[in-house]
């Protein structure tokens, strides 16, 4: 038997393997097959690479949860027969998809690594090419015939990072992620320097699930000076909605009128979930550190702590697809599954 790990590559699109169209002059996607004729380089990894592509590769702005649903299965079909999967992806919801992933693969023991460009992989200044074979290169990190990595990272621009930290910042740097409550679990220099204090522990005994059943009844309300009664009720009385992410100020704080609080308090009374998260780009939410969210707290928002809201919102999708009960909720939202906000 070979020694050398076997990878398996998923192609969902992105600008990775996008080409210019001649009429529009904008970018689309184009077949995978081209994209590995591309990179000759990757035949030099000591691993052995299959690929498996889209049907129909998309911009990643056209991403939603049927679609992660596919890429769940494809990695449960081919669990047993690879080492790892690297999943090419468009950077602009990536740190959605590798949310929303890390919730949909339990007891994960192998490595998911995102990753994609912001140039296409034939351009000449392409960021593709280091991109692509380092990813590569980490998920088929072994040791003892194990894989080093079990969880899902996203890989950009010298950082592997886990994946449910992340959040896409910059549309023209070639540093366009960044995690802002959680340090790089590897970083890519002469060498690859291994954080290994940082990575998930794995249960080596516990067969992997695949969730397949998220719940879309939910939004994102951004909170604003000015927000308007009228809005705010609008949305929390949407038809099916059952739960909000509302990214606060700061801390977590939010007005304390009258109108808002009274919303906030039919909406958890109807059984809505709302999760209080930051709408800074770090630090964490504590409910009761200012009088501004000590009624949140009382009123029994659920405290998003340090979580992205790409994060949060598929945490919710993926807990809204169990049936867990009302009471219950709360506790287990605040708990890290895979390690997606600090304790
Ligand atoms: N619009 C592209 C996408 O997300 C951008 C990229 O790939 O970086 O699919």
């Amino acid at each position: 038997m070979s020694s050398k790990a076997k990878i398996l590559l998923v192609y969902t699109g992105g600008t990775i393997g996008m080409s210019k169209d001649f009429e529009t002059g904008a970018l689309k996607a184009f077949n995978f097959g081209k994209l590995i004729q591309k990179i000759p380089e990757i035949k030099q990894l000591e691993c052995e690479i299959e690929s498996i592509s889209f049907e129909h590769p998309i911009d990643s702005s056209n991403m939603n949860p049927e679609m992660w649903t596919k890429i769940a299965a494809i990695i449960e079909e081919n669990y047993n027969a690879y080492d790892g999967f690297v999943v090419l992806h468009g950077s602009d919801t990536m740190s959605y998809s590798a949310s929303a992933l890390s919730f949909m693969l339990e007891n994960l023991a192998k490595p998911v690594v995102f990753t994609g460009s912001q140039l296409p992989i034939g351009d000449l200044r392409t960021d593709a090419k280091e991109n692509l074979i380092t990813a590569i290169q980490i998920a088929s990190l072994q040791e003892n015939g194990k894989p080093v990595i079990t969880e899902v990272c996203l890989y950009f621009e010298y950082k592997l990072y886990r994946g449910n930290r992340t959040s896409k910042v910059n549309a023209e740097h070639f540093k366009a992620f960044t995690a802002p409550n959680y340090p790089e679990l590897v970083e890519s220099g002469v060498h690859l320097t291994l954080n290994r204090h940082l990575f998930l522990p794995v249960n080596k005994d516990a067969k992997l699930i695949v969730h397949k059943n998220l719940d879309n009844h939910v939004a994102i309300i951004k909170m604003f000076p000015g927000m308007s009664e009228i809005v705010l009720a609008s949305i929390l009385e949407t038809k099916g909605l059952r739960g909000i992410i509302l990214e606060t100020y700061g801390s977590g704080n939010a007005p304390t009128e009258d109108w808002f609080l009274n919303l906030i308090e039919k909406a958890i009374k109807s059984g809505m979930h709302i999760v209080n998260v930051t709408q800074c780009s770090g630090g964490s939410v504590n409910m009761g550190q200012y009088e501004t969210s000590t009624a949140l707290k009382s009123l029994g928002v659920i405290s998003g702590k340090d979580i992205t809201t790409e994060a949060a919102i598929t945490k919710l999708m993926y807990l809204l697809g169990h049936n867990i009960p009302q009471n219950e909720f709360k506790d287990i939202f605040e708990t890290a599954l895979r390690g997606e906000i600090s304790l």
